[in-house]
């Protein structure tokens, strides 16, 4: 293998810097893919800032490119494809969560596809913002030949993290679906939540995105600071898909739910802050979810074909990097930054 060229953040808080590094020889089932395009999720600054545990660091986990070369028990892509990544790239393939196509909650936990640990030699896996990629292809997903390459990339987590609670949930039509924070995720939801034929209520604490959210395929958009605004929504939603990063008073938000709704938490905030007796003044249920496995991956590559869904983005070099972070710490994304790895 040639040298794979990227950026990585060498230390905890560090700026992503240029880093040259090695990706393993093909494995039989492996391919090898250049990448073109990576989406940067709200989750690279959490891991650089927070959760990671090995530095250097190259982040990235919304990979998009073209198979290069494949291993020789390859069956299912050949050189030439456009095929994509996720956020994980490996799991135990016995527990009950990996028969169901549901390794996102593998049992002995997925091999994320950075920052994680190769089963096979124990390595750090290193992620997208980087030249290449190689990883067995029960993980790398072909792309529909009708959706655009670079804004299919943040469709790997922020598509699936909103596409699959929505299917779990059932969410269509007939039902009144909320959607809260319009960024990577949100707008995705969005999207979603109209395509599958729920009735959208987008909140938003940016008063600049309402329009906006109209675009996306909202019905109404509510100013999550209006006090007056949040009280009108009570007892009216059947579900709620809350894409928050961070810790906010989270009652306002439940009082929005019918009796027996739930709100699914994706935005994974360090913690919550509610009332006990909000959610048993209704029985509503509070409830997370993982990015998606195998299964619900392709399945929503397949709506997003036959819907005309991907998201809405904003094209960036890596060397600017360092500003689409700091923007998206912001809030200030219109609505996923994704790296053109080819610049
Ligand atoms: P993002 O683009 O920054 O979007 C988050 C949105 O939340 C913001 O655009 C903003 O929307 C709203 N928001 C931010 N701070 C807020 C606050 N203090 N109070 C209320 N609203 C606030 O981030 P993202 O990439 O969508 O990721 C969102 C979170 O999901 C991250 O924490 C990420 O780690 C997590 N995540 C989880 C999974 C999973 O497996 N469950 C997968 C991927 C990502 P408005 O401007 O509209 O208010």
């Amino acid at each position: 293998m040639s040298p794979t060229t990227g950026l990585a953040a060498l230390e905890r808080h560090g700026a992503l810097v240029p880093f040259t590094f090695e990706r393993r020889a093909l494995r039989p089932h492996d391919v090898a893919l250049d990448i073109h395009y990576c989406g940067v999720c709200h989750t690279d600054l959490h891991m650089i800032s927070k959760w990671g545990q090995e530095f250097p660091m190259v982040p990235g986990h919304e990979i998009v490119g073209k198979v290069r070369a494949v291993g020789a028990a390859v069956s299912k892509l050949a050189i030439g494809d456009s095929v994509a990544i996720g956020v994980m790239v490996d799991s135990c393939r016995e527990c009950e969560a990996c028969l169901a196509g549901e390794e996102i909650y593998c049992h002995a936990y997925p091999t994320n596809t950075y920052d994680g640990v190769d089963r096979v030699d124990g390595t750090r896996t290193r992620g997208g913002y980087s030249s290449d990629y190689v990883a067995d292809e029960r993980f790398v997903y072909r792309i529909p030949a009708n959706l655009d390459l670079a804004a299919t990339a943040p469709l790997l987590c922020a598509g699936v993290t909103t596409f699959s609670p929505l299917r779990h949930w059932k969410v269509g039509p007939g039902m009144t679906v909320g959607v809260v924070g319009i960024g990577g995720l949100g707008h995705l939801g969005v999207k979603f939540a109209r395509a599958l034929g729920a009735r959208v209520v987008a909140f938003t604490t940016s008063a600049s995105k309402a329009e906006a959210a109209f675009a996306l395929g909202a019905h109404e958009v509510v100013l999550s600071k209006d006090d007056k605004q949040m009280a009108a929504q009570a007892g009216r939603l059947d579900f709620i898909l809350d894409t928050v990063s961070a810790t906010y008073p989270l009652d306002p938000v439940l009082r929005a739910l019918k009796r027996d709704g739930t709100l699914c938490s994706v935005g994974l905030p360090d913690k919550f802050d509610l009332s006990s007796f909000t959610l048993a003044m209704g029985r509503r249920s509070l409830a997370s979810s993982g990015a998606g496995g195998t299964n619900v991956t392709r399945e929503m590559l397949e709506f997003c074909s036959a819907n005309n869904i991907v998201a809405d983005i904003e094209l960036v070099r890596p060397a600017d990097i360092a500003t689409a972070f700091a923007r998206l710490e912001k809030a200030d994304v219109r609505y996923r930054f994704v790296l053109d790895m080819r610049r």
